[in-house]
């Protein structure tokens, strides 16, 4: 089989897998308890603490563990936002999106959405021009989940503080896949998950800066800064941090192989004459294709895909079942005779030349 689908989510790391299963084996003792069995696993919270902090130039102390990226986004945006105004863009990832409108309905906030263009880009000018006096949280997301656009996040973080404004990237298809230094960018919060990057999947992180006021997510016990309460899903921390220092070290050689499989893939379907587009921006998230072909529904050719044992979604994996057309794809203007043929392929480290060359006989075929 072939699997081509690394944006809904990746193989783990078989190093993380194993670390996983002997933690889990190892350390069964609650890692709050004040015995010396609970030692190591205290040890074992802060080394992938500060091991994930310096993959993306953090402080440790400004990593707070999540079960992912929707509940990292959900706290992220509903946290501040309490009768406030929020902005976000058109193409956000549903756990950004409905957070937004949650926080509309019961927090009493509003929602300003940016628009994008055809290549998925926010302009930053319209940021600087929507910005409100009650705003207080712009979120935008670093890399689109289905066209693999990556915004100019410095820029608009930029825009947000030089309006005393808190800024918020959905980074999560992007950690692991492309260098991100948090203090660069200036960004106050990111957004996380381990499943993208060749971790466990329930795990994941947000990163807020020391400065901000957040305020508990889970209220219970210490854990987390006593801002999310709940024994530690210590086992698959530590490999989620293992993951994405794996990745980080070889990203850039991750980087290169994939994006070699989306050239092998897109030169063979130019060579066969089939009339498609390539969405999102040339700046986009390695190994990211999403493809539309003139007049023939993605369902179709996942389906037929599937049947040859090829894995690929037909937008978001998260959209899995709904033929309408992606909110990303509308709100970008995909041309309509090629709108509902999209499928979308992401290579990921374990893809290799030959599995494009066989996703292209197998489309050409279709
Ligand atoms: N944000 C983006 C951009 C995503 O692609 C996803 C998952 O598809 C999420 C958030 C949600 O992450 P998780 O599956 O860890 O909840």
């Amino acid at each position: 089989m072939i699997y081509a689908d690394n944006a809904a989510t990746t193989r783990i790391d078989e190093d993380a897998l194993n670390l996983m299963i002997e933690l889990q084996k190892k350390f069964y003792a609650n890692p709050s308890s004040g015995y010396k069995l609970s030692r190591p696993i205290k040890k074992i919270l802060s080394e992938s603490r500060e091991k994930i902090a310096a993959c993306i130039n953090a402080e440790p102390q400004e990593i707070y563990f999540t079960s992912g990226g929707t509940e990292s986004n959900n706290w992220a945006i509903k946290n501040l936002s309490v009768g406030k105004n929020i902005i976000t863009s058109s193409i956000e990832h549903k756990s950004v999106i409905n957070s937004c409108l949650a926080a509309k309905n019961y927090l009493n906030s509003t929602v300003t959405f940016l628009p994008v263009d055809k290549f998925g880009r926010v302009n930053p000018y319209d940021l600087q021009e929507k910005i409100l006096p009650q705003t207080k949280i712009i979120s935008v997301m670093f890399a689109n989940n289905e066209v693999g656009t990556i915004q100019p996040i410095k820029k608009l973080a930029e825009i947000a503080h030089n309006h005393g404004k808190i800024f918020h990237t959905d980074a999560v298809q992007a950690v692991g896949h492309i260098a991100i230094d948090v203090k660069d960018l200036g960004v106050d919060m990111l957004s996380a998950s381990a499943h993208k990057f060749n971790g466990p999947k329930g795990i994941g992180f947000l990163y807020a800066k020391k400065s901000l006021n957040l305020s508990p997510f889970h209220d219970g016990g210490s854990q987390e800064f006593s801002l999310r309460a709940g024994t530690e899903n210590f086992p698959a921390i530590a490999a989620m941090a293992l993951a994405l220092e794996k990745n980080c070290a070889a990203m850039k050689s991750y980087a290169e192989k994939v994006t070699a499989c989306t050239k092998i893939l897109v030169k063979r379907l130019k060579e066969s004459n089939i009339d498609f587009i390539i969405n999102g921006d040339e700046n986009r998230l390695p190994g990211h294709l999403s493809l539309s072909f003139k007049d023939i529904d993605g369902e179709t050719i996942m389906h037929r895909l599937d049947l040859k044992n090829i894995y690929v979604s037909t937008g978001s994996a998260c959209n899995y079942g709904q033929v309408k057309i992606s909110h990303v794809l509308k709100a970008m203007k995909i041309p309509e005779e090629y709108v509902s043929g999209t499928i979308r392929v992401t290579f990921g480290r374990d893809n290799t030349f030959d599995d494009a060359e066989k996703i292209a006989d197998a489309i050409i075929k279709i």
